[in-house]
């Protein structure tokens, strides 16, 4: 397809070298476009469905926001901690840390690996991204820094709409965070494309929980599209399953409560039905890899 001519010259890009810097320039502009390592956002510029007057990149602001730590019990991930650096993180080879592992595996290519950031992925908000799930699986809110000062959003509140989030426009989202669920915890995350490699997922989902002699002590499930086509919570599933034994009747209940829990619609990817019947099968899956079978 014939790309629209971008002129370049017409873009006016501010390269601030650190977050102080970068505050200040976003207060004085709040109509520029935030750009990070640019794996989304390029390519709607290049198709004309974003079209900003002004960018400003921060990707210059890797070395204060490239960190992945544990403070107290807290695990803060910066934004710009690409998908790569995650993948030789220490504190998430843990066994309650694997759907980290598990999204790492399956996300695009390397070279894509190597520039993805996540906090460009949480704040592209699509139904294509996969950490969404995982994070609102693990409870993650966002840290978002402006001049102001820092205020703390969940994310599931932070993500309102397809490609909408909660970000005033002075506002730059600096850091990730969520509890350390604790010894005893697993977590998973699965994907379905059209394909193996390079997928734009039709479905994905993600399983944070607790099972304790054959027992669901806790559970949060998360996928690309419950009710809407934004990443959402199946909150529904999730009551009916905590303090339950996870054997083929609780999984069998669990699977009707979910498919009365989604509400889907038809796109060009997928019919709703399709989705749904992925979407039971892979809870099935996520729920018996939390008993630790794969
Ligand atoms: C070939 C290909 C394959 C891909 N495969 C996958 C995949 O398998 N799974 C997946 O989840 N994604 C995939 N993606 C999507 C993309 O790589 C991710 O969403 C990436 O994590 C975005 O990070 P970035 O730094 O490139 O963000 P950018 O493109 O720079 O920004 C993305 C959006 O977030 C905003 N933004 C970025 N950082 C901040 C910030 N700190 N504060 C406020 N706003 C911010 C920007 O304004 C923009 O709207 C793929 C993309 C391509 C091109």
């Amino acid at each position: 397809m014939e790309q629209p001519l971008l002129n370049r010259s017409e873009i006016v890009v501010l390269q601030p070298s650190s977050l102080k810097e970068s505050l200040k320039l976003l207060n004085e502009n709040p109509d520029a476009e935030i750009i990070a390592n640019a794996s989304d956002l390029w390519p709607r510029i290049r198709n004309g469905e974003v079209k900003p007057k002004k960018l400003l990149d921060i990707s210059g602001l890797a070395g204060e926001l490239s960190y992945v730590k544990k403070d107290e019990n807290l695990i803060k991930i910066g934004a710009l901690v690409t998908v790569s650096q995650l993948e030789g993180e220490s504190i998430l080879k843990e066994k309650r840390f694997s759907g980290f592992k598990d999204v790492i595996a399956k996300f695009g290519s390397p070279q894509i690996r190597n520039v993805a950031t996540i906090g460009g992925n949480v704040c592209a908000a699509s139904s294509s991204e996969d950490f969404i799930p995982l994070l609102l699986a693990f409870n993650a809110k966002v840290k978002l820094s402006s001049v102001d000062g820092e205020r703390y959003v969940n994310l599931e509140k932070f993500i309102i709409g397809k490609r909408k989030i909660n970000r005033r426009p002075n506002e730059i989202l600096t850091e990730i965070s969520f509890e350390d669920p604790g010894e005893g915890y697993s977590s998973a995350f699965e994907k379905i494309g059209r394909r193996n490699t390079l997928i734009i997922n039709i479905v994905n989902m993600a399983v944070v929980g607790k099972v304790k002699d054959g027992k669901i002590e806790d559970v949060r499930i998360a996928a690309n599209r419950i009710k809407g086509k934004i990443p959402e919570r199946a909150k529904n599933t999730e009551e009916f399953l905590k303090g339950k034994a996870l054997n083929e009747e609780t999984i069998a209940g669990a699977k009707k409560v979910l498919s009365e829990e989604v509400s889907l619609t038809d796109d060009f990817r997928a019919s709703a039905e399709y989705r749904k019947a992925l979407l039971l099968a892979m809870l099935e899956r996520l729920l018996f890899k939390l008993r630790g079978e794969q």
